[in-house]
């Protein structure tokens, strides 16, 4: 199985990656320049081959591998330490050499871990050192050559510039990131606004009929509803069914689309003889209901009639010819001629029902007795 690649593997395992193969390099050209003078034999330039140029890649092929990859890399710089704790008392703890290999891996760890990371570090290299003694027992030759001392300086000073170095590119890549999530984050914000504004768009459209642009069936039920639950008591209400008149006939000698003509026009008229509070919906086909809320019956049906005469004493021109067309009205109240919504409606039905068997083009109020001739005459409608 091949290492994965870079950009599979995290940033940390990454950066140490870089970081320790630089400083290994580096401290391994200080090492060969203090052993020249003490001439060690084979197995130690072997060893320190493994451990100062084999050593940093396979541990990253190991690590780039495993799936907790920062867990396992915790441990690698742990392992650092144990192993260079190992060298120095292997090399007889040189003291420039020894400081410069324990001080790298401890900043490395403090820089990940913090405190909790420079204790680890500190046992891991006691560890280490504890294992050098006990494989080549207590050899004290603290001094260094020149070279290796001014070597010694430089490699630990471009370490340390190194992971300041990283440091630095980690903190701007981080602020640019915490930009860019803020920026992520406005226009998510405005996404949400919009989505937000075309909810209320549809809810309205869900409850608007689109030929007259009045609200539809579902819009009334939902209206009266809430206007007939209010708590304690919902207020007095008026309730207009209109119908046109011989609406099929028109539809039948001008079309169809003269017909919607029309119903648009009605819608016209309501709507400019209504009031803000006032519910005005397109019921279906050429059926039209007002609510009139915190309206009596009695000027409910001053107003109906004000809209009735409007209506009837309009011209609609339909291919070329000049129309007049009248309108019927079945009016009912709440609470006094019913409590609920359907007793409204139907109410308001058997109003407009006698409104055209009385001949049409007329307001009627809803009573409980039948209606006498005269209380059905053409524009004076009876009152409560
Ligand atoms: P009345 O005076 O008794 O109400 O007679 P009417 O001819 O108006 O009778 P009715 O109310 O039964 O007729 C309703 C007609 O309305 C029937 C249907 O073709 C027509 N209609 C229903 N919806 C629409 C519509 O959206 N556009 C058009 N143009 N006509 C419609
Ligand atoms: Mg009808
Ligand atoms: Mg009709």
């Amino acid at each position: 199985m091949g290492t994965p690649p870079s950009a599979n593997v995290h940033w940390m395992v990454r950066l140490n990656y870089r970081n320790r193969s630089l400083s290994f390099m580096l401290m391994l050209s200080v090492l060969c320049l203090h052993l020249l003078d003490h001439q060690p034999g084979l197995l130690i330039w072997a060893l320190l081959g493994l451990q100062f140029l084999v050593y940093p890649h396979v541990l990253y092929r190991l690590v780039a591998r495993r799936k907790a990859m920062l867990r396992a890399e915790i441990r690698c710089m742990l392992l650092d330490a144990v192993l260079l704790g190992c060298w120095t008392a292997v090399l007889g703890f040189p003291l420039w050499i020894s400081f410069a290999l324990l001080i790298s891996v401890h900043v490395n760890l403090t820089v990940f871990r913090g405190m909790r990371g420079l204790l680890q570090c500190a046992c891991a290299s006691l560890c280490g050192i504890a294992f050098g003694l006990w494989g080549v027992g207590m050899q004290l030759s603290p001094e260094t050559n020149l070279q290796a001392t001014v070597a010694c300086i430089l490699a630990l000073s471009l370490y340390l510039l190194a992971v300041s170095n990283s440091a630095y590119l980690r903190s701007r890549s981080l602020r640019r990131t915490r930009e860019q999530l803020r920026q992520s984050g406005r226009q998510l914000q405005q996404k949400l606004t919009e989505i937000h504004d075309l909810q209320i768009q549809l809810r309205e459209l869900a409850h608007r009929d689109p030929l007259t642009g009045l609200y539809n069936r579902r819009h009334l039920d939902s209206e009266l509803a809430r206007i007939l639950g209010e708590e304690p008591l919902a207020p007095a209400l008026s309730l207009l069914l209109i119908d046109i008149d011989h609406f099929k006939r028109i539809n039948d000698q001008f079309g169809h689309q003269a017909g919607d003509q029309v119903l648009a026009r009605l819608a016209g008229v309501l709507t400019s003889h209504c009031r803000k509070d006032d519910v005005i919906c397109r019921y279906g086909g050429e059926e039209f209901v007002i609510i009139m809320p915190e309206v009596a019956p009695a000027l409910a049906q001053q107003r109906a009639e004000r809209i009735r005469e409007a209506f009837a004493g309009m011209e609609v021109r339909l291919l070329q010819r000049r129309l007049k067309v009248t309108l019927s009205i079945g009016l009912a109240g709440y609470p006094g001629h019913a409590l609920t919504a359907e007793g409204l409606f139907r109410c308001a039905d058997q109003a407009l029902y006698q409104a055209k068997a009385a001949g049409r083009n007329r307001t009627i109020i809803w009573q409980a007795e039948p209606l006498t001739e005269a209380d059905t005459s053409l524009g004076t409608p009876r009152t409560t």
